[in-house]
């Protein structure tokens, strides 16, 4: 469904990325990790338009990305939840949901996506109408999916997830992952918690230095390999 193509991209004259080519197949659930400074927030914003691309290609169904602004990319169907959750604190929860199905086309479905929402998320449900400042770690990223999921995306981007939650909540957020899967959605899950990220991932993509280091089906990775890698300079 996406194809990186040999990408480079940066930050003005500092390249981070460097040939980054992956490919992401309709229904998988494909993980990115790598150590920190890997480059995996930067190729997440090489694919979404936040960054201009070098060199190389992204395509999505085979529609050429490269130069597209964001806006464009996000009515292509990609939507991306960033590191940090990026809620908006003041909102309610619901309005915060109701946010997240901007264009024209998602608003007739509004309510439909909602009731898909609080489905998969009850704690949300139950606490709809609560300012959104008042979550959880935990329920505050929840919240960061749903809103994702109201623009019907084709592809949904989940960078670092897990990032400062508790071992509990975790849990919790990886059986998310998992049911998100299970309904036949395309991931990009970006982590840091390899072993959990290679468990629930169908193809697992490892960075380092800006480069991809090795690329596996999931389950043929090999963790004590994928550990002694990891940690190689
Ligand atoms: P992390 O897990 O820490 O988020 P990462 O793998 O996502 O790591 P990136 O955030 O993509 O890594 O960073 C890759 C490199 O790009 C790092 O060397 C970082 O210092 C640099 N970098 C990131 N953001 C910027 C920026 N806005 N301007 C300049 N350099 C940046």
């Amino acid at each position: 469904m996406l194809e990186v193509t040999n990408l480079r991209a940066g930050y003005g004259a500092i390249n981070v990325l460097w040939d980054v080519s992956l490919t992401v197949g309709q229904g998988q659930l494909t993980t990115i990790i790598g150590p920190n400074g890997a480059g995996k927030t930067t190729l997440l914003r090489a694919i979404m338009g936040l960054i201009p691309i070098g060199q190389g290609q992204v395509t999505l169904e085979g529609k050429v990305l490269n130069g597209m602004p964001t806006w464009e990319i996000s009515k292509v169907s990609m939507a991306m939840i960033p590191e940090g959750r990026m809620i908006f604190r003041a909102m309610s929860i619901e309005e915060n949901l109701i946010v997240g199905a901007f264009a024209p086309q998602h608003r007739a479905r509004v309510k439909d996506n909602l009731e898909r929402a609080y489905t998969m998320f009850p704690r949300l449900r139950e606490r709809r109408r609560q300012l959104a400042g008042s979550l959880s770690g935990g329920e505050a990223q929840m919240l960061a999916m749903a809103r994702g999921l109201m623009s019907e995306p084709k592809l949904l981007i989940i960078d670092e997830p897990s990032l400062g939650l508790a071992p509990v909540v975790v849990n919790e957020l990886f059986e998310i992952l998992a049911r998100l899967k299970a309904e036949g959605r395309t991931i990009i899950l970006v982590e840091q918690n390899t072993e959990r990220a290679v468990g629930v991932a169908d193809h697992v993509y490892l960075m380092q230095g800006g480069k991809v280091i090795l690329s596996q089906k999931a389950s043929e990775v090999a963790l004590d390999h994928l550990h002694d890698l990891y940690f190689a300079r």
